[in-house]
């Protein structure tokens, strides 16, 4: 007989340092997909739920579809986003009857008005309503606040091991071969986690250059390899977050009779993680005039765009994709050939459609969610294109997904092609600027709000790249913000001499 494997994602990466609420509209303007809609969605995608699809049919499961929610980093999502996307996803539970498992997709530092740890309250929910024996598979990000009470509730969790995260795809397929195995009683998983006394760790997981977060992973991949040793997860927190739980942790989901040896598996890349805690600590962003010199130089004989990422304002960590520093030093500095993708500002994009295309109009674009981070920039705009935003990306992150920007206006200012949306969207794919008429590597300079996730698309076509920090709220500059709430004490906030700060775990 088929298992019966209940699917459900609920995605949310909360800066609880943002000013802005994440409403069910937040949901709906990314993706809010109920039942077996999940299917014709996502099959094919590179993402956790095209993963879960493919793993479905391998094994000849009878799925349960429940759900499929995910929206842009923001704040704390509203208690009424929050109950009623979990209230679907029990109900969807309870409604199934016998299940024989569950695979979920998590991010796994979603904190809500009510919740600081919401997944832990998910999946907590979900096992008593299936039970003790019934295996609970979640991926995780890798950025995952993670806590115990996710760890028990769950037999295993399976965070990211890229940043860009591209193998969202491969981890669900990890997931779902686990829960297999456990549903055949091959194996008996159980999860645990720990958490050390560090508020950041591992270069926030950067994997695409040598360093300590690729050394972990190569640790966790030989553990993972042993008798008894079924998922070793590293996850670097989210740093954003004024919640007890913010920080690296590692979870090992191991066999009954190999607990002990899964916390010296965790013990060890702790150890290694606060060893070599520095190396982590060093920022790689620059000033905005830093940027606009490399602009302003130009192409040295090496071809493709010099890319800048507007680290702290990026949209994937909740940054309000607003803020005009890095738009005003190059409209201020004369640099031409210029794409920048994006300023969110739906009032601004109104008023181009109002206009229509090749009309001039006076702007005051952007600024509008926190001025004290950059005054909207007032310009005479050319518009350039009007489209609805909508696109596939081309990947390789969440390859096949579609993305929508919302009513999108290209507005030409100066020298320099913005991308002008109405929804907040991270610029991790080409097709910002493609699907809008644009190609970016024919450009001398290319301007993405992201922080890292740009590198998998704009690596490949950049001559350069500089990330900068123009004093968003993604600022990695901790002594920026005012956490109250998290457990102390904490490296580097306060002075420790050992990871675990004198409460080594059991
Ligand atoms: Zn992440």
């Amino acid at each position: 007989m088929a298992y019966r494997v209940l699917v459900a994602q609920f995605m949310h990466e909360t800066n609880t340092f943002s000013k802005l609420s994440t409403t069910l509209e937040d949901y709906r303007k990314r993706w809010l997909i109920e039942g077996a809609d999940m299917v014709p969605h996502f099959t094919g995608t590179k993402n956790e739920v095209g993963g879960y699809i493919d793993s479905a049919k391998k094994y000849g499961w009878e799925p349960v579809w429940a759900l499929a929610a995910n929206a842009t980093p923001s704040g704390k999502l509203t208690r009424e986003c929050w109950e009623t996307i979990r209230d679907k996803i029990l109900a969807a539970t309870r409604a199934a009857g016998k299940l024989d498992g569950i695979c979920l997709s998590l991010h796994g530092a979603m904190v809500t008005e009510t919740e600081d740890d919401a997944e832990g309250a998910l999946i907590e929910a979900l096992r008593g309503i299936v039970g003790p024996d019934v295996p609970i598979a979640t991926t995780l990000d890798l950025h995952a606040n993670a806590t115990e009470r996710m760890a028990r509730n769950a037999n295993a969790l399976v965070s990211f091991r890229t940043y860009p995260h591209i193998d969202g795809y491969e981890r669900a397929v990890q997931a779902a071969a686990l829960v297999q195995e456990a549903m055949a009683g091959h194996r008996k998983p159980r999860c645990l986690l720990v958490q050390p006394a560090m508020l950041e760790g591992a270069e926030h997981g950067r994997t695409t250059a040598p360093g300590l977060m690729r050394d972990l992973l190569a640790i966790a991949d030989a553990a993972e390899k042993e008798p008894g040793i079924n998922v070793v997860s590293i996850q670097v927190g989210f740093t954003w977050s004024d919640i007890p739980y913010t920080g690296p942790s590692i979870a090992v989901s191991h066999e009954p009779g190999a607990e002990k040896r899964a916390r010296e598996i965790a013990a060890g890349l702790i150890d290694e993680m606060w060893k070599r805690r520095d190396e982590g600590a060093k920022s790689n962003y620059r000033p905005v005039a830093d940027g606009v010199a490399a602009a302003r130089a130009g192409a040295k004989g090496g071809k493709g765009p010099l890319v800048l990422a507007d680290g702290t304002d990026n949209p994937g960590g909740g940054g309000y994709n607003d803020t005009t520093p890095v738009l005003q030093a190059l409209l201020d500095a004369g640099i031409e050939d210029v794409a920048f993708g994006t300023i969110f500002d739906p009032g601004t994009v109104q008023q181009a459609m109002k206009a229509g295309v090749g009309a001039e109009i006076e702007v005051s674009l952007g600024g509008h969610t926190d001025p004290s981070m950059g005054l909207p920039v007032k310009a005479t705009a050319a518009v350039k294109m009007l489209s609805d935003g909508t696109f596939r990306n081309d990947g390789p992150m969440n390859a096949g997904v579609e993305t929508v920007m919302g009513p999108t206006a290209v507005l030409r200012i100066g020298g320099i092609d913005v991308v002008t949306i109405s929804n907040r969207i991270q610029t991790i794919d080409r097709q910002v600027f493609l699907s809008q008429g644009i190609d970016p590597a024919t450009k001398n300079v290319v301007v993405v709000k992201s922080v890292q996730h740009f590198r998998a698309a704009y690596e490949p076509i950049a001559r350069e790249v500089i990330v900068v920090d123009s004093g968003g709220i993604c600022s990695p500059d901790i002594s920026r913000l005012k956490f109250t709430r998290l457990r102390r004490p904490i490296w580097p906030l306060d002075g420790i001499n050992e990871p675990y700060a004198g409460k080594r775990p059991a």
